[in-house]
């Protein structure tokens, strides 16, 4: 399949990779917004938030369990901001779900 986020999980495609399992890798953005900007995907292709359901949500759950220590072992001691942007309104540019987990500085407040 033609998707960067899928060959980044079959190692087609180079990443600074923070976190693996059978289940979800976790990785540096290639463009980083703040000093700590991970991306955390479901190795298996889902593309959006939109497309979450019974069947794929034990992956989901296992990704938020992991959230919380793949922020602490970067640092992010006094807090981070997670998105996940769906759809062309929230300017969803990979068409496989990721969440972002950033941090390192002081956020703004208002994200729109
Ligand atoms: P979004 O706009 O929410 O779909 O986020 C997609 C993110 O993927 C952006 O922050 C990009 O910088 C990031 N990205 C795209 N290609 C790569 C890549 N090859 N390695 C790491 N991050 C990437
Ligand atoms: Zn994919």
């Amino acid at each position: 399949m033609d998707c960067i986020f899928c060959k980044i999980a079959r190692n087609e495609i180079p990443s600074k990779k923070i976190y693996e399992d059978d289940y979800m890798l976790a990785f540096n953005d290639i463009n980083p917004q703040a000093p700590v900007h991970i991306l955390v995907i479901p190795k298996q292709h889902i593309p959006s938030l939109d497309e979450i359901n019974t069947g794929n949500s034990d992956v989901i759950a296992k990704i938020f369990e992991c959230i919380p220590p793949i922020a602490a072992s970067a640092g992010l001691i006094n807090g981070y901001r997670l998105i996940s942007n769906c759809g062309s309104d929230a300017c969803q540019s990979v068409g496989h779900l990721h969440f972002h987990i950033l941090g390192g500085r002081q956020l703004p407040a208002n994200m729109a």
